[in-house]
């Protein structure tokens, strides 16, 4: 089967290294088909509110229990290159916009499905491709046409959105507690873009977890959280109406760079030198007492000699903060970073209500809370063991990224399938302006929409085929945000239910899935390398190996 050489003149021509696999045509695209399928097939099961989740255990033993498509998929290891595709589909949504990461990977799989069905007929992949693309710009614009505008300063319905993303995962319980946590944190670090939209930066919101508790416990807190403690046994652990500094430099004698040796003849010299380093440690811890500072947090060391000044002065401290933490404070407290000691001024100062040493479990973190106008803040994420709160944390990914979303883009539609139902509606009647057979994949592609309605039912336990004739005979009659309401198991207007999502998330899924769908469809040759790089013959056993090698593609 592989075309690794050919003639010319009589002699034969290599042209592929020895061990190279290739497969070509309908055996290739029969495969990635495959693959790519297979792959979609492991998250269906996972989409919506009913969905499963999955355990995943990694090599170690780590358990990880999700229904997060990215985080599944970026759990188990593909080898298939087409499967390693479907893989970054899912990546690639979730960078993007955060959610719909499983919807993605089911769309791209059914739009796969219904080509292979189309091949089988001998229609040209490339045909295919062209209808897909079409049907997917189509698509774009009909989504454009339905999305409703939001007021971003409406907190009711920012909630709705924020709860929705959350709703399909296991933290859906608490989803009222944690969606206004997410509206507020995403509120509170939003600027205002020139062009008088709104930016989010999801850097400017740490999500800091720690098992215990309940989920009921997690918190918005408005300043930071650092798992670190106060330096020094002596220092006060409760500041109220804190003045900060930020340094970043040690608050310790710098140590030369190449190695000095200092002789000292006698006692009085030894002497001499140690109350010189303290007269300069004690400087330092003046130039902050004179700033007016009460707290100091330390990007580097704090010297032991001026730790104890510190606390002689009531000056709470913290060393070895994380720069990105540091860059935090700066915008959650309004101070300035400073270098150089004789540089801090008390205009350098930021400020925060409270500065607090509290004990959290079995750790002491401090935490800066009630700063004026953070543009930074921390979200405490609290449950009952460590697989919650790393399962929360991915929710709450999604919700901030979902409530960047609206913020920026200020445009939703209705969720539960209902776009999809509305936009397959539309193309089939759309289709017969095509030309040809590109008709045909431009209905293929509306059928691979159903996918996701049809998903959801499955998942909840409604019957396939009663809930999607119900579904087509209400979206033909025009109410265009029916969908499943896979909650109460029955067919609803999902915009009543409040089930509502940001536009560019449905849009994100169209344009990926069809973007990968296509890119696998015009493959119709795959080469690939054997895996190992030498012949594996005994040694010295010379040149035996490599006979057919190990074949890099298969799916194993
Ligand atoms: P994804 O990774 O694609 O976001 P999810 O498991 O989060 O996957 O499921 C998202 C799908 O679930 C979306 O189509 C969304 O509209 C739907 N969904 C969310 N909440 C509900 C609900 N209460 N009823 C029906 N569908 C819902
Ligand atoms: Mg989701």
């Amino acid at each position: 089967m592989a075309s690794i050489q050919t003639t010319a003149g009589g002699m034969p021509v290599l042209i592929l290294k020895e061990g190279t696999k290739e497969s070509k045509g309908r055996e290739a695209q029969k495969n990635n088909i495959m693959a790519a399928k297979l792959i979609a097939e492991i998250v269906k099961t996972s989409l919506g509110p009913r969905g499963m989740d999955k355990m995943l255990v990694d090599n170690l033993g780590d358990v990880t229990i999700t229904n997060d498509g990215a985080t599944i998929l970026k759990e188990i290891d593909v080898q298939h290159p087409a499967a390693k595709m479907m893989v970054e589909v899912a990546k690639s949504v979730d960078n993007e916009v955060g959610d719909g990461t499983t919807s993605s990977v089911v769309f791209a799989g059914a739009l796969l499905e219904r080509a292979e069905e189309l091949i089988n007929k001998d229609v040209h992949p490339s045909v295919i491709v062209d209808g897909y693309n079409a049907a997917a710009e189509q698509a774009l614009k009909l989504l454009e046409k339905i999305a409703v505008q939001v007021d971003v300063s409406d907190k009711d319905m920012l909630l709705k959105i924020a709860r929705t993303s959350m709703d399909s995962k296991l933290v859906s319980e608490d989803s009222p507690l944690l969606g206004q946590i997410v509206v507020d944190a995403t509120k509170q670090v939003a600027e205002k873009t020139d062009e008088g939209g709104l930016k989010v930066d999801l850097d400017d919101i740490k999500v800091e977890k720690k098992a215990g508790g309940s989920m009921r416990d997690t918190k918005l807190i408005r300043g930071i959280v650092l798992d670190k403690e106060v330096v020094h046994a002596g220092m006060p652990k409760r500041i109220e109406k804190a003045k900060i500094a930020l340094v970043n430099s040690a608050l310790e004698i710098e140590k030369t760079e190449m190695s000095a040796e200092i002789r000292i003849s006698d006692p009085q010299q030894m002497q001499m030198f140690l109350e010189e380093e303290n007269r300069m440690l004690k400087s330092m811890v003046d130039k902050i007492k004179a700033s007016g500072a009460n707290v100091v947090l330390c990007q580097k060391g704090i010297d032991d000699i001026a730790q104890h000044y510190l606390a002689k002065a009531g000056v709470l401290a913290v060393r070895r903060v994380k720069e990105s933490d540091m860059t935090k404070m700066s915008r959650a407290t309004g101070a300035r970073i400073v270098n150089n000691l004789d540089d801090l001024t008390s205009k350098d100062l930021g400020s925060a209500e409270l500065v607090e040493e509290r004990k959290v479990e079995t750790d002491k973190w401090v935490f800066i809370e009630g700063c004026k106008n953070p543009k930074s803040v921390t979200i405490l994420v609290r449950g009952g063991s460590q697989r919650v709160v790393d399962e929360a944390e991915r929710s709450l990914h999604d919700a901030l990224m979902v409530m960047k979303d609206v913020l920026e883009k200020p445009a939703i539609v209705a969720g539960g399938g209902a776009p999809e139902a509305y936009i397959a509606n539309e193309l089939r009647q759309w289709s017969s302006s095509q030309e040809g057979r590109a008709q045909l994949a431009v209905q293929k592609f509306a059928d691979a929409l159903d996918a996701i309605p049809l998903n959801l039912a499955e998942n909840a336990g409604m019957d396939p085929i009663d809930t999607m004739t119900e579904l087509r005979a209400k979206q033909s009659k025009g109410a265009k945000w029916t969908g499943v309401d896979a909650r109460n198991t029955q067919v609803a207007d999902m915009y009543k239910q409040n089930v509502l999502e940001p536009v560019v998330v449905k849009q994100q899924i169209i344009k990926s899935a069809t973007e990968v769908a296509s890119m696998l469809l015009r493959i119709d040759d795959v080469i690939a390398a054997s895996k190992s790089k030498m012949p594996s013959g005994p040694p010295g056993g010379g040149g035996m190996g490599g006979m057919g090698g190990m074949g890099g593609m298969g799916m194993e």
